[in-house]
């Protein structure tokens, strides 16, 4: 594949900038990639593993002469890695970002984007349960969604040439705005996540089931849960502090729900609770239809060392 951006600026480098470097390297999208993170040590580590053609120390430093910046820090830092790096924006630079929650990202960074700079923002639907500099892989967006958000700052050039680097590094491209990605995001993501780090404190909390019970006995369904509640805290608090309106709607909806099924077991409506199986079943045939999981039984896991 071709080169795409001259010069590229990490700043964060985490799970998501640490994939898009290796991913960028290995199908040769990028000249140069320079990377920072805020803390010495991440910096050490990213240099260790030569992640990028060169560390730096500061984001104003990273972004000197860059075609492209993305910002992959925590979406309550974005604002502030904006107004470091806005003065030292090259004119005719993209600025793009990864962030979970798409508004709010847009309300802080929006300020610092000076004229001449495209603001195109994204977030690539791909994650592990893992962060910091070493967790990163080149396939990880590998038919994955990446949504792009296009705002007023956003010429048509900058956000195709955005969609080139994302489908070059294998995923899938589509554009909302940002009203509809932070809904879509309550539910796909955000609002399972917050039930898993909640089902995940009963179990602690429980005292009927002892601690090495519920760890030998996880993989009856507890395991799943345990995965998505090992995400990144600050990530996380960002998420729930940003995208507040959606998820306490989606969250509302759920508890409606859950009160319905509470009430099916409580009064022995079978019939309620097979209905309502049948259709989320079907849900989960239509993800992996969409090619968005495998069909192997336990995710793949059953055999496979772990
Ligand atoms: P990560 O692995 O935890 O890395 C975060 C990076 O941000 C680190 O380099 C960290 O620097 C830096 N950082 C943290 N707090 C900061 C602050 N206050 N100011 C400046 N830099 C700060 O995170 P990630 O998973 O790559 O997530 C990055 C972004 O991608 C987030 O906005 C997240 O919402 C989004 N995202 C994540 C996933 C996922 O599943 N993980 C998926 C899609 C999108 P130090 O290491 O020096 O502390």
């Amino acid at each position: 594949m071709s080169v795409i951006y001259n010069r590229v600026a990490l700043i964060g480098l985490g799970l998501i900038a640490g994939s898009m470097a290796h991913a960028m390297r290995l199908h040769g999208l990028a000249g140069e990639i320079v990377g920072t993170a805020r803390s010495a040590e991440t910096r050490e580590t990213a240099a260790k593993i030569n992640l990028c053609d060169r560390i730096v120390d500061t984001a104003a430093e990273a972004v000197q002469d860059a075609d492209l910046v993305v910002l992959a820090v925590p979406v309550g830092a974005m604002g502030a890695v904006a107004a470091e790096i806005g003065p030292h924006l090259k004119k005719g630079a993209t600025v793009t970002d990864v962030g979970s929650v798409k508004q709010a990202v847009i309300d802080a960074v929006g300020p610092h984007i000076p004229e001449g700079v495209d603001f195109v923002p994204g977030h690539p639907l791909a994650g592990t349960e893992h962060s910091g500099p070493l967790s990163g892989f080149a396939s990880l967006f590998q038919n994955r969604w990446c949504l792009l958000v296009p705002t007023a700052n956003s010429s048509a050039d900058a956000a195709a040439r955005l969609r080139a680097l994302w489908e070059g590094m294998g995923a899938n491209v589509d554009e909302m705005d940002a009203e509809h990605h932070d809904l879509v995001l309550a539910v796909t993501s955000h609002t399972p996540h917050l039930i898993a780090y909640t089902m995940v404190g009963v179990a602690d909390d429980l005292r009927r089931v002892t601690d090495s019970e519920v760890i030998k006995y996880s993989a009856a369904g507890f395991r799943d849960f345990t995965r998505i509640a090992a995400s990144d805290p600050t990530m996380w608090r960002d998420v729930f502090l940003t995208n507040k309106e959606a998820t306490l709607e989606i969250l509302g909806r759920f508890t409606e729900e859950l009160f319905a099924l509470q009430r099916a077991i409580r009064t022995g409506d079978g019939e309620h609770l097979f209905d309502y199986f049948t259709r989320t079943r079907a849900i989960r045939r239509g993800i992996i239809e969409a090619g968005q999981d495998t069909e192997a039984p336990d995710f793949g896991r059953s055999g496979t060392k772990e």
